[in-house]
């Protein structure tokens, strides 16, 4: 009997498991519904992109005669389930529902319901687009004291065997070539810009409509440049091979003024919504590697995101959801200043990584870390709201992989979990990573007085601020020490400093 077998927008992989196990007379429902796009105010990049690859995916089954629904967004269903609904009512016969688990908690609690809703068998397979289960991943936390990424990602590299030497070492002599990914860009260094695409005629139509019907939402539909089926994502992905990998390996960490890629692939992008395959990308950069065209820090290094943290986050998120979300281990409440929307602040930092994020639903993780996320930690902004923006304006953001990189490792609202540390960074770290400082009407140098950088004195503010919660943590001793090292008057002055900047947000 004939099944229904529903693809989710993040699911757009012809090996994923519920198509593997479709059938020739199985109806296949893709849908585009106003829940899912209007849950946070997605940037328009990431709406276009969705809708988008949704459309061309489903031409490619439609190649392959299989029979699809599609239901646009001008038809109007509100959610998944009622394109659900709609599609069993076409299609009375239908025995039964199939999909593959959904990455988002919210959602899946909607699925969970289908069963009796509509009084149907749902069968839930596992993703194995992801190389470890959420059911791995329990196993491997069970009974450890601290779930720290890196002995996850050493398991990771044994398990699928990505550069390890024949006798099952890490290949250059050890697992992790961090330190040889944090070079400062010095001023000759000239980026390599990611792959990008001219719309076609399917992507012209959704970015009218986009524009007609989310028009109030962050960015604009004017620049949309992104792959929107697997064939260009590959295209993507190789030229970054090509072109970028060795110089990602040594700069992944430097930001450069009006660089937003430097060398990054941007790849997370289409990864996340199932046009990349993650096995396939990993196997290209070993390969990359092995034919002596990137060094070890560069393999390693991207390696490491794709099959440490990604895997890693998704483990923590499934391991600890729904109670995770709630999470506030520092208390932060202070409502998230507006130039988070529009950028336009005096801070050169945050000015980069705002309009880079509203310019292309993307900036790199260490803009996301250490200019906004950092901002956010020092300045105590509400978590919610700082995870809800970040669910929303990068186009390669759903809550398994966002919300443990926001709350866990930028607010260290989880409590160290994620972190062993909170990542607080004074305006120094900013200034050793970037061309930033140099043109910013702020002064790095100076934490006190007329035009101090603000992330000096705030820094500085967040350690006293917080000192009963983070004053014990054996990775902040150091800096705690400096504090302590500061007589009572620039203590007081930093904490002054910090507060008339704390109550003037907006102006900053
Ligand atoms: Fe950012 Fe301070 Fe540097 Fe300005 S001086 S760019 S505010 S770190």
């Amino acid at each position: 009997m004939a099944k229904l077998i529903v693809i989710l927008a993040d699911q757009l992989s012809p090996a994923l498991p519920s198509l593997r196990e479709a059938k020739g007379d199985d109806v296949i429902l893709l849908a585009e519904v106003k829940q899912e796009a209007s849950y946070v105010k997605h940037h328009k990049h990431k709406i276009i992109l969705l809708f988008s690859a949704m459309r061309h995916f489903a031409e490619v089954l439609r190649q392959q005669d299989r029979n699809v629904i599609y239901l646009d967004y001008q038809q109007g269903f509100g959610s998944i389930t009622s394109a659900v609904e709609h599609s069993l009512k076409k299609y009375p016969k239908l025995s039964g529902i199939m999909l593959t688990e959904c990455g988002e908690y919210r959602l899946a609690q909607e699925i969970k319901a289908w069963q009796q809703a509509f009084d149907l068998p749902v069968n839930i397979l596992e993703d194995d687009r992801f190389l470890c289960s959420a059911s791995m991943f329990a196993k491997w936390a069970d009974g450890r004291k601290q779930l720290r990424m890196e002995y996850f990602y050493r398991e990771m590299r044994r398990y699928t065997g990505l550069l390890l030497d024949a006798k099952q070492q890490p290949v250059g002599g050890q697992w992790n070539f961090d330190k040889a990914n944090r070079k400062s860009p010095p001023a000759e260094l000239k980026a390599v810009a990611p792959l990008q695409f001219k719309p076609d005629e399917i992507t012209t139509d959704v970015i009218k409509l986009v524009q007609q019907n989310f028009a109030d939402n962050p960015g604009s539909a004017d620049n949309f440049c992104y792959a929107v089926t697997g064939k260009q994502a590959r295209e993507a992905f190789k030229h970054f091979v090509k072109e970028q990998l060795a110089k990602f390996g040594d700069y992944q960490d430097a930001m450069v003024l009006d660089e937003p890629f430097l060398f990054h692939s941007i790849c997370s992008v289409y990864l996340n919504c199932g046009l990349l395959d993650v096995r396939w990308m990993c196997q290209k950069v070993e390969a990359a590697y092995q034919e002596d065209n990137v060094a070890i820090n560069a393999a390693e290094g991207f390696i490491r995101q794709l099959i440490g943290w990604r895997e890693y986050v998704r483990g923590l998120y499934w391991l600890l959801m729904p109670e995770y979300k709630e999470r506030n281990f520092l208390k932060a409440k202070r409502p998230l200043p507006g130039f988070y929307w529009h950028g336009k602040t005096k801070m050169r930092c945050m000015q980069q990584a705002v309009s880079h994020t509203m310019t292309h639903a993307y900036s790199h993780h260490i803009q996301r870390l250490m200019i906004t996320g950092n901002f956010a930690l020092l300045s105590g902004l509400d978590v919610a709201e700082v995870t809800d923006w970040y669910l929303a304006v990068y186009a390669d953001a759903y809550e398994w992989v966002e919300l443990p990189n926001t709350l866990g490792m930028a607010l260290f609202a989880d409590e160290g979990v994620l972190a062993s540390k909170p990542y607080a960074a004074s305006g120094a770290y900013i200034n050793r990573m970037s061309n930033y400082c140099q043109n910013c009407h702020y002064k790095v140098k100076e934490s006190t007085g007329e035009g101090a950088c603000p992330f000096n004195a705030l820094y500085w503010d967040f350690l006293a601020r917080n000192e009963d919660k983070l004053g014990g943590n054996a990775r902040m001793q150091l800096a705690y020490k400096n504090w302590y090292n500061k007589t009572s008057e620039q203590q007081q002055a930093l904490r002054d400093k910090a507060d008339e900047y704390l109550i003037n947000l907006e102006q900053l």
